[in-house]
């Protein structure tokens, strides 16, 4: 058997030494999924509650996969927890509110089945249900979505009845960080040409600076023109950008052009 380092036994478990206390407190989670697929015995963090996790910052669902597909693979493949908050269902589909709600959901649909593949669960996506099209109208007062008709979130978003205001989603963000503290967070960059990606970059800096989270920022570009790098060409991210087939349904050329172009160049970040 390998060393294990220093710690102590408990009821067939190896744990850490550090883990002493937790046991008292009674937050021991064993993982009986690991010991049966292993067969062996492993260390086991008994403080997966509170793991320091990369979050991504993703406006609609598919910019997640766009800006950082490969990043949250190679996370995951490192065991780094990784979640995912994308803040609108990007149901700014139509005047006609029931087609824009269902519309969202397809591309929910998506995101969760493009995200699983890269080892997130759907509970580490979150869901915020905000309005798509007019995020950036956030502010003291309730706003309302055009497309969905809807003011405030339902039941299908990660919090349901919550308002349309500012303060609410940062309230919403600062729980789900207070869970899970942030170790890095992936944003859209300043300089995206999308209203809905400039202010979900700007409201992260502004908790990000109020939370006096001393942490690594990385910013991400989807909206501009990103130069091709000749002779690139990731098959592994162009079969799951290809998963978000609702973006693709209409014949049009450019909007084809516009999700392949993120295979055909690698990911990169600005700090
Ligand atoms: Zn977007």
């Amino acid at each position: 058997m390998d060393f294990l380092g220093i710690g102590f036994w408990y009821e067939g478990f190896f744990y850490e030494k550090n883990y002493k206390k937790e046991i008292k407190n009674n937050l021991a989670i064993i993982s009986e999924k690991i010991r049966q697929e292993k067969g062996i015995i492993k260390l086991i963090n008994l403080d997966i509650e509170k793991k320091p996790t990369v979050y991504i910052f993703s406006p609609h669902p598919d910019d997640e996969i766009l800006c950082c597909a490969n990043t949250i693979k190679a996370l995951r493949n490192k065991k780094i927890p990784v979640k995912i908050i994308i803040f609108t269902n990007g149901d700014a589909k139509d005047i006609d509110n029931k087609k824009s709600i269902e519309y969202g959901k397809i591309r929910k649909k998506e995101s969760i089945r493009a995200l699983s593949i890269l080892d997130i669960e759907v509970s580490d996506i979150f869901f915020l249900g905000f309005p798509d099209g007019n995020l950036d109208e956030l502010g003291d007062e309730i706003v309302s979505s055009p497309f969905t008709g809807k003011n405030k979130t339902d039941k299908n978003d990660y919090k349901s009845d919550i308002f349309y205001k500012k303060s609410a989603l940062i309230q919403i963000i600062k729980e789900i960080f207070s869970k899970n503290p942030p170790k890095e967070i992936y944003i859209p960059s300043l300089k995206d040409t999308h209203n809905d990606h400039k202010f979900v970059g700007k409201i992260a800096r502004e908790i990000i600076k109020k939370e006096n989270l001393n942490i690594p920022i990385y910013q991400y570009i989807i909206h501009r023109n990103n130069p091709i790098k000749k002779d690139y060409f990731d098959d592994n991210k162009w079969n799951l950008i290809q998963i978000f087939n609702s973006q693709f349904h209409n014949s049009d050329n450019n909007y084809y052009n516009f999700m392949r172009r993120f295979a055909e160049i690698p990911e990169k970040f600005y700090q």
